[in-house]
């Protein structure tokens, strides 16, 4: 049995399903991307979204601040773009500069074109089952896993990293899907004891290769959320080579969790596209 979980699949299914319906539409949904600065990481994805955007056939606009840009100026585009009707999601890339609040600034994101769904608002909402636009990532990987049939309903999931932006969304995801959750982090005291509990491990820590074969259950599902570039190369959370044999499903970093977050971040700006448009 294929072990590795293949998420440019899974993603270009997910975008296919988007291009196809954006081909029946005479005004096409327009995705907005803020970046500050230069980080070379953040280059890269905006690049990717772009590049996904555009092959789907939205309209992507990518608007550049100095590294020097102060709050308010971001924060009047962005209440521009709020009421700039041909605009559908906007997004501020992470990380920002340390001068700048990345809470503040999202905030003032209309919830209905918050399309990473980071806004207090839209995560609310999902913490109280509320219909949403939800973070990318955390969608994403339940995407991954039904895409595999891989049931969640009992399962002990333990996910690695509490972050706002995936690990906090993904609790409340998994919960609606009935497993049970157990969530570490870098205070955790032993870290193994939960990780080895795990029918279904997410780690999101950003720290290389964090989890290795002794920490892992056998037959345990991993979802190796972690990308750590160094000299120049791709590393997960998960030592990949360590855990395969003993894993019966893994993410590959990259080509696994990565490709279908984009896919997840289209299908949100198609959804805001509709709710706006009352077409859904
Ligand atoms: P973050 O720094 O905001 O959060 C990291 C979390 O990991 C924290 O909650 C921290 O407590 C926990 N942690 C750190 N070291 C730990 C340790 N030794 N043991 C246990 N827990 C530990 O980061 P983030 O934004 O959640 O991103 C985490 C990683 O996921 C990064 O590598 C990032 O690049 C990657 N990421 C990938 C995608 C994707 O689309 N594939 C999307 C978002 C983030």
């Amino acid at each position: 049995m294929n072990k590795i979980i293949d998420g440019k699949l899974i993603s270009s299914k997910i975008k296919e399903k988007i291009k196809e319906k954006i081909q029946n539409l005479d005004v096409k949904p327009t995705l907005v991307v803020i970046q500050v600065g230069n980080n070379e990481a953040s280059n890269v994805y905006v690049k990717n979204k772009k590049n996904a955007a555009i092959n789907v056939g939205m309209n992507f606009n990518h608007i550049h601040f100095e590294e020097t840009i102060n709050e308010q100026e971001i924060i009047k585009t962005i209440e521009k773009l709020n009421k700039d009707n041909t605009v559908n999601g906007i997004i501020v890339q992470l990380p920002l500069p340390h001068h700048l609040n990345s809470n503040k600034i999202i905030n003032h994101i209309v919830p209905i074109k918050d399309v990473d769904g980071l806004t207090t608002i839209n995560l609310g909402k999902l913490f109280n089952d509320e219909e949403c636009l939800t973070s990318c990532t955390p969608a994403g990987i339940i995407e991954l896993l039904k895409a595999y049939n891989i049931k969640l309903e009992g399962k002990c999931v333990t996910i690695v990293g509490r972050s706002t932006l995936v690990g906090k969304p993904l609790i409340h995801m998994l919960l609606k899907e009935n497993a049970t959750v157990v969530v570490c982090h870098s205070k955790t005291v032993d870290l193994k004891r939960f990780t080895t509990k795990a029918d279904i491990l997410i780690v999101v820590a950003g720290k290389k290769h964090l989890i290795c074969s002794e920490m892992v259950k056998n037959g345990a599902i991993i979802i190796d959320v972690g990308i750590n570039k160094i000299d120049n190369k791709l590393y997960g959370d998960v030592n990949f080579n360590d855990v395969l044999d003993k894993v019966s499903y893994i993410t590959p970093v990259p080509g696994g969790v990565g490709p279908v977050t984009i896919a997840i971040l289209l299908n949100n700006t198609l959804k805001s596209y509709n709710m706006m448009n009352k077409k859904d």
